[in-house]
C-alpha cells in the first residue's frame, strides 16, 4: 500500500548560540502506511519533536524531506491534525467553541459544527463538559478536548508529541486507552512520539527508536500483538528490554 506519509533521507540542522551547526537529525527514512499506529521513541533530545514539526509544516528540513500523498509538506494543513503535550486551547472559548473553532473558521455553519463537536466529544468522553472553560479541566480532561479538537477538522492524519507527557501516571493510562478507542473507530494514521517505551508498546503497530546526537533511527520494530494489551503479557515485558537496551546503545 502506499504509504500517506514519507519522509526521505531527513536531516535538520541548528545553529547554536555560538554560531555553530549542530545536527539534530541525520538521514532520518521512514513510511507510514495509512491507518496504522506509529510510535517514535527515543531519549530527550534526540529529534523527535523537530521530526514531527517538519512533518507538521511548522519547521523546514535542512536536507530531504517529507512527503504528505506524494507532495512536499511546507506549510500546516488541514489534512494533519495536531496534538502537543501542552495543546494551548483558547482560553476564552468554551470546550464545545474549542473542538469548533476550525470548522468555523472553514466556514461550516453553527449548527453543523456544534452537533459535529459534540460527536467527538462524546467519543472522548467529555460531552458533559461541552460548556466548561479551560481553566476549569483537568490537565487529562484537555488533552481529551485537544484530541476532539484535532479530529473535528476532519485530518487524515494525527501527530501527537508526547501528547501524555504532563499527566499522571493512571490518567496517561486512561487516555492511552481512549486513544486506542478513538483510533480504532476513526482509523486515522497516527504519528505519536514519547518517550515512554512502556506507552509505545501499549499503543503501536510499529516502533521507530531513536539515537541522538545526532537523531538517528536506531531500530523499526513490529508490534505483533492483539490489543487490549496487557503489561503483564509476557511479550510486553520482553519487547520492552529489548526496547531499552537498544537505547541504551544509542
Ligand atoms: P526531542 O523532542 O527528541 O526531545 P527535539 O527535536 O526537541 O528533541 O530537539 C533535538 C535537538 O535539537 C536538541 O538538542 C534541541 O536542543 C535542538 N533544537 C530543537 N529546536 C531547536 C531550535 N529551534 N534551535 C536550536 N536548536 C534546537
Ligand atoms: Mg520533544
Amino acid at each position: 500500500m502506499d504509504p500517506v506519509i514519507s519522509i526521505s533521507n531527513l536531516s535538520k540542522e541548528f545553529s547554536t548560540e555560538r554560531g555553530e551547526q549542530f545536527l539534530a537529525v541525520d538521514n532520518f527514512n521512514l513510511e507510514i502506511p495509512k491507518n496504522s499506529f506509529t510510535c517514535i521513541v527515543g531519549p530527550s533530545g534526540c529529534g523527535k519533536s523537530t521530526v514531527l514539526r517538519i512533518a507538521a509544516g511548522l519547521e523546514k528540513a535542512s536536507a530531504g524531506e517529507i512527503n504528505y500523498k506524494g507532495a512536499v509538506i511546507e506549510k500546516p494543513g488541514r489534512e494533519i491534525g495536531l496534538v502537543f503535550q501542552e495543546y494551548s486551547l483558547f482560553p476564552w472559548l468554551s470546550v464545545i467553541e474549542n473542538v469548533a473553532a476550525g470548522p468555523e473558521f472553514a466556514g461550516i455553519n453553527r449548527e453543523k459544527r456544534h452537533e459535529e463537536a459534540l460527536g467527538y466529544l462524546r467519543m472522548v468522553n467529555m460531552l458533559d463538559f461541552r460548556d466548561s472553560y479551560p481553566h476549569e479541566l483537568s490537565g487529562g480532561m484537555r488533552q481529551r478536548v485537544a484530541i476532539a479538537r484535532a479530529l473535528a477538522n476532519h485530518p487524515d492524519v494525527l501527530l501527537m508529541d508526547e501528547p501524555f507527557g504532563a499527566l499522571d501516571a493512571h490518567t496517561r493510562i486512561l487516555l492511552q486507552r481512549e486513544l486506542l478507542k478513538v483510533w480504532e473507530m476513526t482509523r486515522k494514521t497516527v504519528v505519536l512520539v514519547t518517550h515512554s517505551v512502556d506507552e509505545a508498546i501499549y499503543l503501536a503497530d510499529r516502533i521507530v527508536i531513536m539515537s541522538s546526537r545526532p537523531g538517528r533511527i536506531r531500530d523499526i520494530i513490529d508490534v505483533d500483538m492483539q490489543r487490549p494489551r496487557s503489561r503483564a503479557m509476557p511479550q510486553f515485558g520482553k519487547l520492552t528490554d529489548f526496547i531499552l537496551k537498544a537505547l541504551e546503545q544509542g
